[in-house]
């Protein structure tokens, strides 16, 4: 499409039998972006991922892929695709390069070229020495660069993976997010996680869901930004001669618009400094500025804390009631 969005994804409801778990979710991916789908355990990321690899039809709504609809021609749709399901239902008992090359005659490739496509994603995922082996006996993590050989043979535009990293142990958990934020310089992908940090790590955008609905899109400085409601700012004091850091949190809370001051950390040698947290109501750096200037202190650093993913995210999806 000319704006750049390569899925677009338009009040999608799905109902199951006693359950709504989308209640008309909307969003685009754009050209060339990692897409984060965010939420808690039973939010609807896999419902949605299900329905935009026309795995599942939704019960309302649609989802077009490069201006194709989705209901109109899943065919079209599906060859644009590349999924890796949450649980990869991979052949154990099948060897690498056998299980590729069944994948790849599925998706219609033969002779030199299914070769080639093979070799070539063999080498993206990194799997030259395991080509080989019987996927049974391969690593959690080997068997998930297995899933996105096979997601990627008809090299797709889109990847759509859900929950890629989950089970694996902590170096997997690097190498899979390294290995995705690589495929993605080549590749639009759509992820989902239950991660924040996950997320932040990987993606360039992040659409949080909860039960079923969109509750912010954004990138994540973006969504730091909105949700950020008070201003916490960061200080680094040298004390004047002779006062200690509990002098300075009165005379920080003394100052016209602070909320709260504390004393993050004390040194007391080489030269005795302290670091503070205030809260304030609005950005009071240059107050805090001249404060510093006014009072005789040394100010060593001054700067805003960003709130973090797990801030942003309690603040979005907690409970009214
Ligand atoms: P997530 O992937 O975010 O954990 P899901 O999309 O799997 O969430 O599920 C969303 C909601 O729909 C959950 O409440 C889940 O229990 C429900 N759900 C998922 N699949 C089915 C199904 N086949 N039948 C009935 N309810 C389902």
């Amino acid at each position: 499409m000319a704006d750049g969005t390569v899925v677009r994804v338009r009040n999608l409801v799905k109902q199951y039998a006693t359950k709504t778990a989308l209640g008309g979710v909307s969003f685009d991916v754009h050209a060339g972006e990692i897409m984060g789908l965010l939420g808690p355990n039973g939010a609807g990321k896999s419902t949605t991922m299900k329905i935009l690899t026309t795995y599942l039809a939704a019960t309302s709504g649609d989802v077009a892929v490069d201006g194709v609809d989705s209901a109109e021609d899943p065919v079209k749709v599906r060859a644009m695709l590349g999924y890796l399901p949450e649980s990869t239902p991979l052949y154990t008992d099948m060897v690498v390069f056998d299980y590729l090359e069944y994948v790849g005659s599925m998706r219609g490739f033969k002779g030199a070229e299914l070769r080639k496509r093979i070799g070539d994603v063999i080498r993206m995922v990194g799997l030259q020495e395991y080509v080989g082996f019987q996927i049974g006996t391969l690593s959690k993590g080997y068997r998930q660069r297995v899933g996105l050989a096979q997601a990627m043979l008809h090299n797709p535009k889109v990847l759509i993976l859900d929950e890629p990293t989950s089970g694996l142990d902590p170096n997997q958990i690097i190498e899979i997010r390294n290995l995705i934020r690589e495929l993605g310089k080549s590749h639009t992908v759509i992820l989902s996680s239950h991660n924040l940090a996950e997320v932040r790590q990987i993606c360039d955008r992040v659409v949080i869901i909860h039960r079923g609905k969109v509750v912010a899109d954004g990138t994540i400085d973006e969504l730091e930004g909105k949700v950020a409601s008070t201003h916490r700012l960061i200080l680094g004091v040298q004390p004047k001669a002779g006062q200690s850091a509990s002098d300075l949190v009165a005379e920080l809370q003394a100052q016209d618009g602070v909320a709260a001051a504390q004393v993050t950390h004390e040194a007391k040698t080489p030269v005795p400094h302290a670091s503070f947290e205030v809260e304030a109501a609005r950005d009071l750096r240059p107050e805090l500025f001249q404060w510093a200037q006014r009072s005789g202190h040394g100010l060593v650093e001054l700067r805003r804390k960003a709130m973090d993913l797990e801030g942003i995210f309690q603040s979005l999806t907690q409970d009214a009631n």
